[in-house]
């Protein structure tokens, strides 16, 4: 029986958690503002560097422009570390802001950092070429063969690494580009970083000039490499060990859809919460290469965890030949789509296709005032039905099976008005969202247009990128 849990409800009375709500609010909202203070210090320190370096009143137009190009260099350099953070895995950033959030944050970030480098290299070139009197490409090569400044070939093949990364982000590149390669050429932006380091120190001017400000440059490398490997190598390793991970069984539950149910040693350590999800690798033939994110689509029981995988690529469509006992390497819990998020007692939860997976999970403990609207093209794709009649009728939620196409009849469902006809008093409730990620932002679109406050709904989509 996959149903662990039923949190008997009381429709109207103020939920008993509140208090406990309250306080992981102010939590989140101290580790955010500890945050901004790290990065803002940080910041200033940098500035502070480059304006005690002498650079604030340049004697001309050539000195002008390397100034601009060391502050561009130096930003640039620390935007790239704070790039590796974010996607570090770091518990304290993704229980702060979403794994979602972060990748997000993580392109934005990495656009910046691109583009202070670019103009790091151009300004710098250009500014060096104007103080020396020489031709542009008579300085690229003073720079590179002179043996004046150190460092400066590998740095050049960093930025070039990076600029890869760059290239095969953009998104009508990546469309074409399988996740696999995408990735592996992702993996360069590591060693890119890595080689634009033996430049900084002995080439950046207000590095060489102060100890304190060389030792103050090590260190954020230092930190930012003792992240990495701590919670990307060190942690999902010693949790391989520490919960040996198995498949104990596999359960189709509709075309082309499956559950497997993994179990382990002290499972609840793990301390995972029904809407989250953990970065899954099978170690089965043809699988164990990739990570890959499902949610749990049960709420976790203390022994064992369960997920739900519709095959619609190359790896999802092998998971169902995934053989009991196979092993399992499983990186999280992640994901902030859990009960902590919901600002009052009344909640919706609106599932399009597969993101039924951690809504199912989240109807099994949440508390409170609940409906359901479960939003599928064909019958056939209806997954859970009868644990969600079952867990709905225990729980006295409501639960709305919306079945149609995109195009003919199906176009109004989940429309505004039919959002506000299906759940009259919407505006006063948090909607909790899943889908894949065209689904997610069309409902979520809807959501908002049926004037939900952008603060009570919470929307995982299920993609990453
Ligand atoms: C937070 C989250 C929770 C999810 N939960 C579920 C779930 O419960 N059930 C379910 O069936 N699906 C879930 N998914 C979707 C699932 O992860 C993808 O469908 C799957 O990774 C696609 O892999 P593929 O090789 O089969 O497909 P492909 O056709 O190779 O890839 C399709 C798309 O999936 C994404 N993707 C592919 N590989 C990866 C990877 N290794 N890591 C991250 N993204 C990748 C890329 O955007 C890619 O364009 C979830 C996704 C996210 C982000």
């Amino acid at each position: 029986m996959w149903i662990s849990q039923i949190t008997p409800r009381l429709r109207g009375v103020r939920d008993p958690l509140d208090s406990a709500r309250r306080r992981t609010a102010f939590r989140r909202r101290a580790a955010a503002a500890l945050l901004a203070v790290a990065l803002a210090a940080n910041a200033v320190a940098i500035v502070w560097l480059w304006v005690h370096g002498g650079n604030l009143h340049p004697s001309s137009t050539g000195a002008g422009l390397t100034s601009a190009g060391r502050l561009t260099g130096l930003f640039g350099a620390y935007l790239a570390l704070i790039q590796v953070v974010l996607l570090a895995r770091l518990p304290a950033l993704e229980r702060l802001v979403g794994f979602d959030r972060l990748t997000i944050w993580h392109r934005w970030n990495g656009h910046v950092c691109i583009d202070l480098i670019v103009a790091h290299v151009v300004l710098t070139v250009w500014g060096y070429a104007l103080v020396d009197k020489i031709g542009v490409g008579s300085e690229i090569s003073t720079m590179l063969g002179g043996g004046i400044y150190p460092g400066m070939i590998t740095a050049t093949i960093g930025t070039g690494m990076l600029l890869a990364v760059v290239g095969t982000s953009v998104v009508i590149v990546r469309r074409r580009l399988r996740y696999e390669w995408w990735y592996a050429v992702h993996l360069l932006a590591y060693a890119g970083i890595a080689l634009s380091w033996f430049h900084e120190i002995p080439t950046g001017n207000e590095l060489v000039l102060s100890r304190i400000a060389a030792d103050y440059w090590r260190a954020l490398y230092l930190v930012t490499i003792a992240v990495l490997v701590f919670w990307r190598v060190l942690v999902p390793l010693t949790g391989a060990l520490r919960h040996g991970l198995r498949v104990s069984e596999v359960t189709p539950e509709g075309p082309g859809v499956v559950s497997l149910r993994i179990t382990g040693r002290n499972v609840e350590s793990l301390r995972a919460h029904a809407g989250q999800f953990f970065l899954w690798r099978f170690l089965a033939r043809g699988a164990w290469g990739t990570a890959h994110p499902f949610s749990l689509s049960a709420a976790p029981d203390g022994t064992s965890l369960r997920i739900t995988v519709k095959g619609l690529g190359d790896h999802t469509a092998r998971i169902a030949q995934i053989p009991p006992g196979t092993r399992v390497l499983a990186e999280g819990p992640f994901g902030v789509f859990t009960d902590d998020r919901r600002r009052g007692d009344k909640v919706v939860l609106i599932a399009g296709g597969i993101g039924i997976t951690p809504i199912r999970a989240l109807i099994e403990t949440m508390p409170g005032d609940l409906i359901v609207l479960y939003r599928v093209v064909t019958e056939a794709d209806v997954i859970f039905r009868a644990e969600l009649d079952e867990l709905c009728a225990a729980s006295g939620a409501v639960v709305h099976y919306l079945v149609g196409d995109h195009i003919g009849a199906g176009r109004d469902l989940l429309a505004p008005a039919h959002l506000l006809e299906l759940v009259p008093d919407i505006t006063e409730r948090d909607v909790f969202l899943c889908g894949p990620p065209a689904m997610a932002a069309f409902i979520r679109k809807n959501v908002r247009e049926a004037r939900v406050p952008r603060r009570q709904v919470h929307a995982e989509r299920f993609a990453l990128i």
